[in-house]
């Protein structure tokens, strides 16, 4: 059989491509990187070219110093620790994208000392007899709580798929059409509730829910009603839902469990300072028989999903084979117990997100003219400092604002392009677009972040 033109030149080109050796010494020089991430590079790379050469592709680079080039890239990648610290100065306190919640000091070194040696997990010191991970958070989190059992998993998610497919196995979960909300991308309630042996009994609409279609739509087939809070948008205008307290009522007439995902909450309320909706234990008090929130939002703690309520509800949950798949691991009880007895004694000022959600107006005004200051004394013209109010909330809190102050720049180029520049060098920097300007907030930004932030955006001016 005679190979056609298109095929004879395809054989060509595949055999113009550097050999594996070559090549890993052509990434390796002067690069810094190691032997096994170019090696890896290298592999990859010439596979993925040699399958689009035979694919048809035309401009596929096959030169020693462009396979080179985009294999020490490659390499770097696979060397570069992962997640990276990043500068935060976009405000937002709560990112999900940026990791939310960072760890308080004492939550880190508890989180160190479990994750450096064996610990008594689950050993119980006094007995010598095994004992339950999550036992003592359990304690914690009833104490602060007030409610009668509590139980932790990996997220939110993990909770309320728990819930549902414990409690409402083979029937239905009413929620209203105005709660099917999506969270973050990935988190959509109808399918959780569609990966779980619960159906989802859809009442209401979008704008509008009242406490007769909750009503209308119990039977014999309802398992819970469910309430989830609406984290990251609202609905204004002729707008009706039913409050905790009115589907209490309606679930204990029908001796139904009442679920209430809040996804945020502290067990400190916020109110004073500007932060609504803050004490996860309200929902208790307004009658719902379990509230899931998350530990990495409000609370201020690693992520986690936090159950609190009645006491024969989280023990099913518990006994549920789907607990032990959603278990949480030693370095979360390590830094959630840390955040839960900070809570209780009263040293709430020492969890970053509180710090950063209150800081004063006056306190990050005078942050920002010192950064301001610093950037001009390196050499960074068309700074100013703006006062007002803030969004701190991004999709945790929405449409959350608190009263503080930014370093505003003007870039020389676009505020686009400068946005790119600053994301893409070491350490990463995230800042807020407004217009033609960078604004850069103090409120999420660390002490030790102030230099290699001044140093990075010097950067940009030169
Ligand atoms: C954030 C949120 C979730 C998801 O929480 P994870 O801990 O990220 O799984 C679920 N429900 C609500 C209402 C939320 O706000």
């Amino acid at each position: 059989m005679t190979l056609d033109h298109a095929a004879r030149a395809v054989n060509a080109r595949l055999r113009e491509l550097p050999a594996v050796d070559r090549l890993v010494e052509a990434v390796l020089a002067g690069s810094g990187l190691a032997r096994w991430s170019a090696l890896a590079a290298v592999r990859e790379l010439l596979d993925e070219t040699r399958a689009a050469l035979v694919a048809g592709a035309a401009d596929v680079p096959v030169g020693l110093a462009e396979l080179a080039a985009a294999a020490a890239a490659r390499a770097r990648r696979l060397e570069m620790p992962f997640p990276r610290r990043v500068l935060n100065a976009t405000g937002v306190v709560l990112h999900t994208n940026l990791g939310r919640a960072p760890l308080a000091r004492g939550a880190l070194d508890e989180l160190l000392a479990a994750a450096a040696g064996y610990s008594d997990l689950e050993l119980d010191l006094e007995t010598g007899r095994r004992g339950s991970r999550t036992t003592r958070i359990g304690e914690l989190l009833r104490l602060l709580s007030g409610a009668e059992a509590a139980h932790v998993v990996n997220n939110t998610a993990a909770a309320l798929f728990l819930a549902v497919d414990t409690l409402a196995a083979g029937r239905e979960v009413i929620v209203s059409r105005g709660e099917l909300v999506e969270i973050g991308g990935s988190f959509r309630v109808p399918e959780i509730m569609a990966a779980s042996r619960a159906r989802l009994r859809e009442v209401g609409t979008t704008n509008r829910t009242h406490l007769r279609d909750y009503r209308d739509a119990i039977g014999p087939d309802t398992g819970l009603l469910l309430k989830v809070h609406r984290s990251n948008f609202r609905i204004e205008g002729f707008t009706a839902e039913v409050e905790l307290g009115g589907l209490a009522a309606l679930a204990r007439e029908h001796g139904l469990p009442l679920v209430e995902d809040r996804g945020s909450g502290s067990f400190i309320d916020l109110g004073p300072e500007g932060i609504p909706e803050s004490d996860a234990s309200s929902g208790l008090r307004a009658g719902a028989d379990l509230v899931l929130f998350s530990g990495d939002k409000l609370l201020g703690g690693p992520q986690a999903g936090i159950i609190v309520g009645k006491r024969a509800l989280v023990e099913r949950m518990k006994k549920s084979p789907l607990a032990r798949a959603l278990r949480v691991d030693k370095l979360t009880l390590a830094a959630l117990g840390w955040t839960l007895r900070a809570l209780a004694a009263g040293r709430a000022s020492e969890i970053p997100v509180l710090q950063m959600l209150r800081a004063s107006a006056s306190a990050l005004e005078a942050r920002a003219e010192m950064l301001a200051s610093r950037l001009r004394a390196a050499g960074v013209p068309r700074v100013t400092v703006e006062v007002g109010h803030s969004p701190v909330g991004g999709g945790a809190l929405p449409e959350l604002e608190l009263p503080g102050a930014v370093v505003r720049l003007i870039p020389a180029g676009s505020a686009n392009e400068a946005v790119r520049r600053l994301r893409d060098g070491d350490p990463p920097v995230l800042a807020r677009i407004q217009r033609d300007a960078l604004l850069f907030d103090p409120r999420t930004l660390a002490d030790e972040d102030l230099e290699p932030l001044v140093r990075r955006v010097a950067e940009l001016a030169r």
